[in-house]
């Protein structure tokens, strides 16, 4: 008999990233991560460039430098700042110092998988609360939580879904909260939002010491590659991050890259530039085809299909893929009628569309 892992550890279904790879094409077109259209700053490609001459150095474990980036380009205090391996790890990190076993998560009912992850590493008890037209909705998690959750996980906005809730919602949900209830506001879209009454989570993370707001550097930033993200809160809670992390957890060539993307305030604005135009174009060419798309704030957009044999999400899933069109099967958040589309670049939005129009066209083999 082999050696056991902890109770629960066997039941987790692993991660499953977006496809990268489409049988038999050379060059498919990836739109299944939220994943940068526009790649990543000229600037942070530098950096990381320029950092290969000291791979042999440890990085700053405290990944001060970049901290003081962010704090600076962001308004924040950089000790209140943690940086991680991706918001990912962060994620981990918060489950790792704050859930024990038997505690209760709550989550939105489509929200982002890591949650569940998370939950099940530390043999937690995940509850997901009910939405509405595909959106949190703040008295569904309040009855989620009761007096009882240790965490509500909140991607503001939600991925897969698209959708974001206003900051008053966002401040009903934490007044509503005990105070033992820590709330994480993961806000790796924030930067796409446009919403004036949109709030990251910053101001509450400032206010109460039982709030903490994650961000990326993976979407925005184009940065996936070289997994960085960060977390602001109250000092109490990032001292315990920091107790929990490990001592190098953000790389050499990250912190230097991380620290020429933030800085680098056109690219951002190219980003959500092109987003805006392209989000909005996606969602009305699609929407043309007779399919409904939830309105999305994000880099992404949620595309529903009907159960018409022939007509699936998954029978789309599956012809995308034959044209070279990667995109993102959502089964395994409870959306098996839904598809997932990246924004990207001018072209690939189109090639996507035409491919679409071709299988919405076709008539179904009997
Ligand atoms: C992409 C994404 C993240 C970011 O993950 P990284 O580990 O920073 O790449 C976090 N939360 C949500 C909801 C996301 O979609």
């Amino acid at each position: 008999m082999s050696i056991e892992p902890r109770a629960g550890i066997l039941d987790i279904r692993p991660y499953k990233p977006g496809a990268a790879e489409a049988p038999g094409i050379e060059n498919p077109i990836k739109l299944s991560s939220n994943e940068n259209a526009l790649g990543c700053s000229d600037k942070a490609a530098d950096a990381f460039r320029s950092s290969a001459s000291r791979l042999h150095l440890y990085p700053d474990g405290g990944a001060t430098a970049l901290r003081e980036a962010i704090a600076q380009e962001e308004g924040l205090e950089a000790e209140n700042i943690v940086c991680g391996c991706g918001s990912d790890e962060l994620l981990q990190l918060l489950g790792k110092a704050y859930l024990n076993p038997g505690d209760k998560v709550v989550q939105s009912q489509y929200g982002f998988l890591v949650y569940r992850l998370v939950a099940m590493q530390c043999g937690a008890q995940i509850v997901s609360a009910p939405e509405k037209d595909y959106t949190t909705d703040v008295d569904a998690l309040i009855e989620a939580a009761g007096d009882d959750a240790k965490i509500v996980f909140l991607a503001n906005p939600n991925n897969p879904t698209g959708t974001v809730i206003p900051n008053s919602e966002i401040r009903r949900l934490r007044e509503a909260l005990p105070a033992s209830t820590l709330l994480v506001m993961d806000a790796a879209y924030a930067e796409f939002v446009r919403d004036p009454n949109y709030e990251a989570g910053i101001e509450l993370a400032r206010e109460y010491d039982n709030v903490v707001m994650t961000r990326t550097f993976s979407k925005i930033h184009g940065l996936a590659g070289v997994r960085l993200g960060w977390a602001y809160g109250h000092k109490s809670i990032i001292d315990v991050l920091h107790r929990v992390r490990g001592p190098f957890n953000v790389n050499l060539p990250a912190i230097e890259a991380g620290i020429a993307a933030i800085k680098d305030r056109a690219f951002v604005k190219a980003s959500v530039d092109h987003n805006e135009e392209w989000v909005a174009w996606l969602r009305q060419q699609i929407g043309g085809l007779g399919l409904e798309v939830t309105p999305s704030v994000c880099n992404f957009v949620l595309v529903h299909f009907p159960e018409t044999p022939g007509k699936t999400a998954a029978e789309a899933d599956a012809y995308l893929t034959s044209k070279g069109l990667i995109v993102r099967g959502v089964a395994p958040y409870g959306l098996p009628n839904a598809l997932r589309v990246t924004v990207g670049k001018a072209d690939e939005n189109r090639a996507f569309l035409d491919a679409l129009s071709n299988f919405m066209a076709k008539t179904p083999a009997v």
